[in-house]
């Protein structure tokens, strides 16, 4: 499908050329300070690397990272903790992610699992109360919620493996934005106003995040001077300055005693962390995933995401597939989600506690057995059950007993770099729920996560649930940042926030992108829909149903699915970096040379 790619010390060659004559090169000094999240521009096409984010102060860090010389790493580390300012409700250095590294010098792909983990006291039964399971709303906001923040950790490791500059000076642009401030738009705005009740029972949060019991005004300028203040103690003291010491025990002390006012109505329970969690935290280097489609290595995340095996398993199912026209690609594509959903309800989890079948999840054969289960002219009735990959494959469409779980947050982020030496990161991050468990550490400027609310809180999966509460053990997720190598070299890095929806929003993008011929930015545009083997579909308003319908999908609304971006490396050597024209309030792409 692609033909001629220049080698890394061509494209290494242009852009420098490219630098050296200032060619579209903006110097970083003739940026006004903080420009704020007006003016984005979702697509851009150029040399010397690129960066995507949902957020124009994360990319322009970001960008000037590259311009000064550093690599996709420092970018991405240097873009994420700018999101902690400027989208704290996202993510932040109170929660966790998933890093993914294409390294050009060795042509392998590396992966960060900075995934928060439980407490050592959390059992199966820590979100049930007298046998009956916590409202979710109740456990989001809690002290119970909270995981080990694996963010800090993230970047450390990233920098240290594959970085040129330390925390202090990835850390120097956020900290900037922070302490300097940046201006309020109405995505920030509206996800205030979201949160407005239960900042309002917290000291610390309404203190940071409310102006007299209200969201700030768009176009004010907002600071955020106490996590300027945190950033700069990890730049002193690096990332084990969040694990042990004063802002550890500090971070015990609002999980175990959670600051909510008197007059509060909220019945805020307090967590089971203690300081031997923090500081027995690690972020690991993990294998990725890996399958090929249509020729390209597609490398994801392992679990304890189940993003890598679902989207792995999925493409798996569509390439043993007749696609055929545009109705059957999608019927096909929502088919081949259902089923991979099933298998992941069943299967995936934190594969340090249960056996995670990934190697068969991920074959050619169990992908056969899946796909003679889809109908080219009638839909499935869902939930379908899951498969049984036990490496026998020669009864036909096996299948097990029926689960079904999914979420569909609004919180999250994902973020796309890539260098001049042909680097490529794509990173996934998040506080879980939109504002996580709404609680600032008191003067650290900061949001803690509710990440441990991904656990399934009940046996969803007749006495085999994977994904219950552990000591130690980390909540499946969904991140799915992923990158896709053509003959070796990078083709195309993607991810998305939406919880479940994750999954399917890359998945779609894929076939947009290499089933239906779009290109990237159509791609990344184009209305979504996603099938996580329920009854009906959700889909967005401008997602063509009536021939899918005719073939038995039910949809329900759903007004908005994803926020991705992603990088397409072009022929001739350009890249090509995308973001969200229009939700979440549009995303900001950028290249550190124009020109294609
Ligand atoms: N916590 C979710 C996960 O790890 C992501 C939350 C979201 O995207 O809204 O899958």
């Amino acid at each position: 499908m692609r033909s001629s790619r220049p080698t890394g010390s061509l494209v290494a060659l242009v852009a420098a050329a490219a630098l050296a004559f200032g060619v579209g090169v903006t110097p970083a000094s003739a940026h006004p300070p903080h420009p704020g999240h007006g003016g984005k521009v979702s697509e851009a096409t150029g040399y010397g690397g690129a960066v995507a984010t949902v957020d124009a102060d994360a990319t322009r860090v970001g960008l000037d990272v590259l311009r000064k010389g550093g690599n996709a790493v420092d970018a991405a580390v240097a873009a994420a903790a700018t999101l902690g300012v400027t989208e704290p409700f996202s993510s932040g250095i109170g929660g966790g992610g998933f890093f993914v590294y294409y390294d050009a010098a060795t042509g392998k792909v590396h992966t960060i699992d900075g995934r928060e983990t439980a407490p050592m006291t959390m059992r199966s039964d820590s979100f049930l109360e007298n046998g009956v399971p916590l409202l979710f709303a109740d456990a989001v906001t809690s002290g119970l919620s909270v995981g080990v923040p694996g963010t800090p950790r993230t970047w450390a490791t990233a920098l240290e493996q594959w970085g040129s500059l330390d925390l202090r000076r990835a850390l120097r642009g956020a900290t900037d934005v922070a302490r300097r401030g940046f201006v309020v738009d109405q995505t920030f705005v509206d996800q205030t106003t979201a949160n407005v009740a239960r900042f309002s029972a917290f000291r610390s949060s309404s203190d940071l995040f409310l102006r007299r019991g209200a969201p700030p005004a768009v176009g004010s300028v907002f600071r955020n001077r106490d996590l300027a203040d945190t950033y700069d103690l990890l730049a002193r003291k690096g990332a084990d300055a969040l694990y042990t010491g004063r802002l550890a025990q500090e971070i015990v002390r609002t999980v175990q005693d959670p600051p909510v006012r008197r007059n509060s109505p909220l019945v805020v329970r307090p967590g089971l962390l203690e300081l031997g969690d923090l500081a027995a935290y690690q972020a690991p280097l993990r294998e990725p995933t890996h399958v090929t489609y249509r020729g390209l290595d597609v490398y994801g995340m392992a679990p304890p995401s189940s993003g890598g095996s679902t989207v792995g398993e999925a493409l798996n199912i569509l390439e043993a597939s007749d696609l055929g026209d545009t109705t059957q690609t999608l019927h096909h594509y929502l088919e081949a989600s259902a089923l991979a959903f099933a298998d992941r309800n069943r299967y995936v989890g934190d594969d340090a506690f249960v056996d995670v079948p990934l190697e068969e999840l991920l074959s050619d054969e169990f992908a056969a057995e899946r796909a003679c289960l889809i109908d080219p002219e009638v839909a499935l009735t869902k939930p379908v059950s899951p498969g049984v990959p036990d490496g026998d494959y020669s009864a036909e469409c096996e299948t097990a007993a029926v689960g079904t779980e999914g979420s569909d947050g609004q919180s999250t982020t994902h973020l796309t770099t890539a260098d001049r030496w042909g680097n490529v990161v794509a990173y996934t991050l998040t506080i879980e729920s939109l504002g996580g468990n709404g609680i600032v550490v008191p003067g650290r400027g900061f949001l803690l996560n509710n990440e441990l609310t991904d656990f399934n809180f009940t046996d969803t999966q007749g006495g085999a649930d994977p994904n219950l509460p552990g000591p130690g053990k980390r909540p499946r997720s969904s991140m799915a940042p992923t990158i896709i190598l053509a003959d070796g070299t990078p083709f195309l890095a993607l991810g998305s926030p939406g919880g479940s929806t994750i999954i399917t929003t890359v998945l779609q993008i894929l076939v947009n992108r290499l089933d239906l011929g779009m290109d990237l930015p159509a791609a990344v545009a184009a209305p979504r829909a996603t099938q996580r083997n329920t009854a009906a579909v959700q889909a967005e308003p401008g997602f063509d149903r009536t021939a899918l319908q005719a073939l038995g999908h039910t949809f329900a609304d759903n007004p908005e699915i994803g926020a991705a971006t992603g990088i397409e490396f072009l022929d001739g050597g350009a890249m090509q970096a995308v973001a969200e024209p229009t939700r979440r309030g549009g995303g900001s792409a950028a290249v550190v040379v124009h020109g294609s």
